[in-house]
């Protein structure tokens, strides 16, 4: 044997044994407070990465007593939940890592009210019979959009699939080359055609399509004629689309159903917000459009979902669909939906009780007075950094309003002992983790998405961070 495995053989055999470790004082305390299977799990972790630091020709950490520390970590992160809260200072509302839309309280309150116990979710209490559980959204999507009818799905993803493989499969679905988008998370309209069992009839020009592209397409093969919204891109210069309006009207004389993917989708006025390129799903509705979808988790700030409003007798052929059973939504996605839809019967309630609206449309001037209010609080804890509020601006995310920017203000911390790339990754690794962005040397809290009562809880981590050597 050479003499390096000699060693490393003898590095091997001092390491300490599970039962070793389990049968000590810090062992014991453990097992009394841990779920064994976790304690065990951890040991075994910890002492596995030791044995492989040696077979690495790594030095080993190994004395008994520096490895205790790390099995605490290791079993204080196996008995945390994998997923948690984290503090989004990126500014970006709609972060689609970061869990898309906060919910509303009314949202939460209900999904908690409603399946803390039993619920009529497919019972009809008049008739005390069977029910559906589509009711319970169809009603409010009735009375808000004016809609003939609508159906709630798992995301806007289904919605379009559900609605592409019902009237459409075997058939040609006309897009325009300037639609045939690509949503992160390998959503491309062309693939999700091609899996509904449709068949892509291309038109027109990446920048330009006009009414009678969609025309000369039509034929006895059409199934649908739909449009998409671009969401997270915009083609601009010499460039051209139909409305959907025209759509419509063609849809119409040719007897071919019209399909708008709407993808984000608001059911508010955005135009006193300064958003002029966004229609709402109301007035899209009034064009005529036989089928609308939309996401729940986007602009209209609910839970993840996928609503398909339009047409009675095509809703109710969805429906139908046995894929529909598929990607069906539970209570608790029923319940936030029936609540967040419900603060919508009010807008300017809606603008104050829905978090990404509220979050989207605060007046700057707010934004400015607690990123001060932030700062001030880093200030205090004395922390070794340059500290200082800044203007800057963010985009809405998650694919809504590509076009539009919001001003905004930001705390740029430029730490003094660490690098800023440390302080970034000291501030994800932390039980509450803080997800900040960085430009140049310093790291940035957007005061957007940061809400006011978790500022205390922020400037604590963040300057324990700053002042850990
Ligand atoms: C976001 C989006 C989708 C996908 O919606 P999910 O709810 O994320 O599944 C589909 N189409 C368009 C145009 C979108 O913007």
């Amino acid at each position: 044997m050479s003499k390096k495995k000699d060693e490393q053989s003898t590095l091997l055999s001092r390491l300490p044994s599970v039962d070793e470790i389990l049968k000590g004082p810090e062992g014991s305390a453990w097992l009394r407070s841990f779920p064994r299977a976790i304690v065990l799990q951890a040991v075994r972790d910890v002492i596995a990465g030791e044995r492989q630091k040696i077979l690495d020709g790594k030095k080993p950490g190994s004395s008994l007593a520096k490895l205790l520390p790390d099995i605490a970590g290791q079993i204080r992160a196996l008995s945390s939940y994998n997923l948690m809260q984290v503090i989004n200072a990126t500014g970006i509302v709609l972060h689609t890592n970061l869990g898309r839309a906060v919910l509303s309280e009314r949202a939460l309150e209900n999904v908690l009210a409603v399946s803390r116990g039993y619920s009529n979710l497919e019972y009809d209490l008049e008739a005390g019979k069977r029910g559906k559980r589509h009711v319970h959204t169809g009603r409010i999507l009735r009375q808000l959009l004016g809609a003939e009818d609508a159906l709630i799905v798992n995301n806007n993803a289904a919605a379009v699939f559900l609605s592409l493989n019902t009237l459409a499969k075997d058939r040609e679905v006309i897009v325009s080359r300037g639609e045939l988008v690509e949503i992160g998370g390998s959503f491309r309209v062309p693939d999700v055609m091609t899996a509904s069992g449709a068949i892509l009839r291309e038109i027109g020009t990446t920048n330009k399509t006009h009414l009678h592209d969609y025309s000369g397409a039509v034929s006895e093969k059409t199934g649908l004629i739909l449009k998409v919204h671009q969401s997270n891109y915009k083609v601009i210069g010499f460039t051209e689309d139909v409305p959907i309006s025209e759509l419509v009207r063609l849809g119409n004389d040719q007897g071919v159903p019209v399909m708008y993917d709407l993808g984000s989708g608001n059911l508010i006025d955005l135009k006193p917000y300064g958003i002029h390129t966004e229609p709402s799903v109301q007035e899209i509705l009034r064009s005529g459009v036989d089928i609308i979808t939309f996401s729940g988790d986007k602009l209209l700030g609910g839970p993840q979902g996928g609503i398909i409003v339009g047409k009675k007798d095509l809703i109710e052929r969805i429906r139908k669909n046995p894929l529909a059973r598929a990607v069906r939504v539970d209570k608790m996605t029923i319940a936030a939906f029936e609540a967040t839809l419900m603060e919508y019967l009010d807008p300017d309630e809606a603008m104050k009780n829905i978090p990404v609206l509220n979050m989207l449309f605060q007046p700057v001037e707010s934004l400015r007075i607690r990123a001060r209010k932030l700062a001030a609080g880093l200030r205090k804890q004395g922390s070794p950094a340059a500290i200082s509020v800044i203007k800057d601006v963010s985009k809405a995310g998650g694919g809504s309003l590509p076009d539009a920017t919001f001003d905004t203000y930001a705390v740029s911390i430029v730490p003094l002992n660490i690098s800023v790339n440390d302080l970034e990754k000291r501030l994800r690794s932390g039980s509450r983790p803080v997800i900040a962005r960085i430009r140049e040397d310093a790291l940035l809290l957007d005061a957007r998405t940061v809400r006011n009562n978790e500022i205390p809880l922020l400037v604590e981590i963040v300057s324990t961070a700053l002042s850990k050597a």
